[in-house]
């Protein structure tokens, strides 16, 4: 007999498609549904085999272009790289003004973030701008260690 999918289900695989590696304990304050329901029906889809993998999701436009897309080993179908290189760029656009970062980016480091910016003004306007919400973030990060 089909398993028949209903709305905790929904409910969790929509959460998850969003960050497939958000805790149990995520999942269910997003949802409402408790952390042992989401735990109990993730791990059911999971053995049914309807949810066959967690997998990164790569942003292929982030490649630097002076690679052939054939050097790549993209299987046109899952678009995911059969063959990650050493040596494959990924352009990095600033945290602030979304621009393309041409030198070495300016870095910020809080909790397990990192952000990257173009200069040291953009990276010091960020701070100012989400300087209360890192400090969240990262009284959140250390309470949890
Ligand atoms: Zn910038």
């Amino acid at each position: 007999m089909p398993i028949e999918l209903d709305d905790y289900d929904v409910s969790i695989i929509k959460s998850l498609s969003k960050d497939g590696r958000k805790s149990f304990r995520q999942v269910s304050r997003e949802t409402g549904i408790t952390t042992p329901t989401v735990k109990a029906r993730f791990e059911r889809l999971q053995n049914i085999g309807f949810i066959k993998a967690v997998v990164p999701l790569i942003d292929f436009g982030k490649v630097e272009n002076r690679i052939p897309i054939s050097e790549l080993q993209i299987d046109n179908q899952t678009q995911r790289m059969k063959k990650i290189k050493r040596g494959i760029k990924i352009l990095l656009d600033c945290d602030f003004c979304r621009g393309t970062i041409a030198g070495d980016p300016q870095v910020l480091r809080f909790a397990n973030y990192e952000r990257f910016f173009c200069c040291t003004s953009c990276k010091s306007e960020y701070k100012k701008k989400y300087g209360g919400r890192i400090e969240a973030i990262e009284k959140r990060h250390i309470t949890n260690i």
